[in-house]
């Protein structure tokens, strides 16, 4: 069967990934674009700068994949469900964990799939690392999510918003491998948020994790200042071993020094074939883990003011 997909918010990723996973992927068909500033690609027969009128005028669509900002999702998703269509929500999958269980309860009532992607698990080194952690104690866990905002984020404005994230946009990705790899539940005990003095949203944050085992050293490290090389590293180390290594967002994973994975980006395909399996079986597909840890940071989360950040040079930033 071939699926009839829609986008709403044709912004970077819908353009970078979801645009081409779907052509790749011969179960699915591009039929309609909404799009606020009317962007369209050629292939999609309807474009709306309105998507309530997409859900009015194209009837025969079965999906919908949300690539708005996180803000604007859970009005939207619910729109679109109830038209009867299922729903791939990208990360973050709301703005609230209120907002995303009642996107749960609407799927369940109208019998449609709503589908969470967090694209970072959609490596094989994380189902790799999650099965050699399985069963394991973890003495040590360091996160370092460090990137550079304005190579990733060129002119957004909705990430240094209240309700955009900030530096756990990307942050959230590494909770996402994070919470698939560990042998235990994880819980944030400690959580600093760095906000820039003319900022609503964190530009960098340290938290140190627990999951129970007495004396284990579980850390996190997000900061959006970094130029240069840019670093995706999660190192785990476990009571006798072994010591694991995913680098390069889950792309690569080294087992005590040794290279057991090195793969190149397959993470939207992966997205898309997971989401035809949903379809097909008509299954929900909701995990908030990544988004409770997230929360749970912001909710006892120590705010530090740091120095203004411009993301424009040419204004005068740093
Ligand atoms: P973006 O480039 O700003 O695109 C978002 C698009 O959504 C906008 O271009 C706009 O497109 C539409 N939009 C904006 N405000 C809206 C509103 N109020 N109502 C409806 N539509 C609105 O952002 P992005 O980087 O694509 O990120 C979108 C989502 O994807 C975020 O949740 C982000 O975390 C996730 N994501 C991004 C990346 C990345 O590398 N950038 C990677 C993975 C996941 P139109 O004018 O076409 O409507």
């Amino acid at each position: 069967m071939v699926f009839k997909v829609g986008i709403i918010g044709f912004g970077k990723i819908a353009q970078d990934q979801h645009l081409p996973a779907i052509r790749s992927n011969p179960n699915f068909e591009l039929t309609a674009v909404a799009s606020q500033r009317g962007l369209t690609p050629d292939e999609a027969k309807h474009t709306f700068t309105d998507y309530r009128e997409m859900l009015r005028e194209v009837p025969d669509l079965d999906a919908v994949a949300i690539c708005t900002p996180p803000q604007v999702r859970h009005a939207i998703a619910r729109d679109v469900l109830e038209a009867g269509k299922h729903v791939l929500l990208e990360k973050p999958p709301a703005a609230t964990l209120s907002e995303l269980e009642d996107l749960r309860r609407i799927a369940g009532e109208m019998g449609k799939v709503v589908f969470t992607t967090w694209h970072a698990q959609y490596n094989r080194g994380v189902d790799v690392a999650r099965d050699t952690l399985a069963g394991r104690t973890v003495r040590r866990l360091l996160v370092t999510w460090k990137e550079d905002v304005r190579h990733w984020h060129p002119g957004q404005q909705w990430i240094w918003q209240a309700g955009g994230f900030g530096v756990f946009d990307p942050g959230i990705n590494a909770l996402s491998i994070v919470t698939k790899i560990m042998p235990q539940p994880v819980f944030i005990k400690q959580s600093v948020l760095q906000f820039p003095e003319n900022r609503d949203a964190p530009i960098a944050a340290s938290l140190k994790l627990s999951t129970g085992t007495e004396g284990a050293d579980l850390q996190a490290v997000f900061d959006w200042r970094q130029t240069g090389p840019q670093t995706w590293d999660i190192e785990v180390d476990c009571e006798g071993g072994p010591l694991l290594k995913l680098s390069h967002g889950g792309r690569r994973l080294e087992v005590d020094g040794s290279l057991v994975v090195e793969e190149g980006d397959d993470e939207y395909p992966e997205i898309y074939r997971r989401f035809e399996t949903l379809l097909a079986s008509g299954r929900v597909e909701v995990d908030d883990a990544p988004f409770r840890l997230a929360a749970d940071a912001f909710m006892i989360g120590r705010r530090v003011q740091v120095e203004a950040f411009d993301d424009d040079p040419a204004q005068g930033g740093h």
